[in-house]
């Protein structure tokens, strides 16, 4: 009974006391950083260059890779690389890992970002482009997080995924990309059990988003959608931060983990209040 009340004290210790988010912690530190060309990581590329980390940044687009960097430089990133690459590609992420340790001489945290052009419409019977679509979203995810364990293990890394609301609770017009983000949090959840379970010590971070106002989720959800879009600078570090405090899930908006416990809690008429935030007239 005593052993048992000690650990309840100790879990509920755990839950409410979390050490404050220390910028200086990430000063130094070797991160990989995808889909940094744009929208929310590349501004987590310009926070982690504030606060003094040496970064690896990829996406596609070399040109516009390279004027990220540029900027990076200027706001006091320690060192800077990029590397091109497209995550359709399944020998790509291996690569990408590859050059981001013989460069930095390691890893502490691999920031997992990128995605696919994204459909934002009712489900067409594209079964190809669902295909596709888990190959850059999800089987991309597993390949850079495999590959870079070892070099995070060592050093008692961090492994940061990005994922959506729509991750958790099932949205209209998102068949494909809501497939694959329920897959990062079976994938990674599982995962995160098990690096405890072996006292490997890698954090995993999964990081619920709800509509952020990068320019591509506008232009995706123009017309369609009734929700008011939040800051990518701020979605950015909050990321950020919930990586550097090893915290299991940051939810951002904050108030989105309260949307997702009431889902579970209350079963009735949800489905009916969630799509009336939608636009549909049939045609
Ligand atoms: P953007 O569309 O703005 O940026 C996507 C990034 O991924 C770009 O850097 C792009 O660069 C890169 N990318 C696209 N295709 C590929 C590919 N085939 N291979 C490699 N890189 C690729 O996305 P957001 O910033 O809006 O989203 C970032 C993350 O946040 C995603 O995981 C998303 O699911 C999540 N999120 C976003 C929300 C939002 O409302 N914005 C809401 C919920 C979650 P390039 O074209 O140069 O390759």
């Amino acid at each position: 009974k005593v052993l048992c009340a000690t650990g309840i004290i100790a879990g509920l210790l755990a839950f409410f006391w979390k050490d404050p988010f220390s910028p200086e912690s990430l000063f130094g530190v070797r991160v990989l950083l995808t889909g940094a060309s744009a929208g929310i990581g590349e501004q987590m590329a310009y926070h982690y260059a504030r606060f003094g980390a040496e970064i690896v940044l990829t996406a596609r687009r070399e040109a516009v890779l390279q004027k990220v960097v540029e900027k990076c430089l200027t706001l006091g990133a320690k060192k800077i690389f990029y590397i091109p690459a497209d995550m359709s590609s399944p020998s790509e992420p291996e690569k990408v890992v590859q050059f981001a340790v013989q460069k930095l001489g390691g890893l502490d945290y691999v920031v997992l970002n990128h995605i696919g052009v994204t459909r934002f419409q009712m489900w067409s019977g594209d079964t190809a482009y669902t295909r596709w679509l888990m190959q850059v979203n999800f089987f991309s995810y597993v390949t850079l997080a495999t590959a870079a364990l070892p070099t995070l293990e060592k050093n008692k890394g961090s492994l940061v995924v990005v994922s959506s609301l729509t991750g958790k609770i099932p949205t209209p017009f998102t068949t494909s990309y809501s497939a694959t983000k329920f897959a990062l949090d079976g994938f990674f959840s599982s995962l995160r059990h098990e690096l405890i379970m072996q006292k490997r010590t890698v954090s995993v971070t999964l990081c619920i988003l709800g509509l952020i106002d990068t320019d591509t989720a506008l232009e995706n959800t123009r017309g369609k959608v009734y929700l008011t879009a939040s800051p990518a600078p701020e979605a950015a570090l909050a990321i950020i931060q919930g990586g550097a405090m090893r915290v299991q899930e940051v939810f951002y908006p904050w108030w989105l983990q309260h949307v997702c416990r009431l889902w579970v809690l209350f079963p009735y008429n949800r489905d009916q209040v969630l799509q009336s935030y939608y636009n549909y007239s049939s045609p």
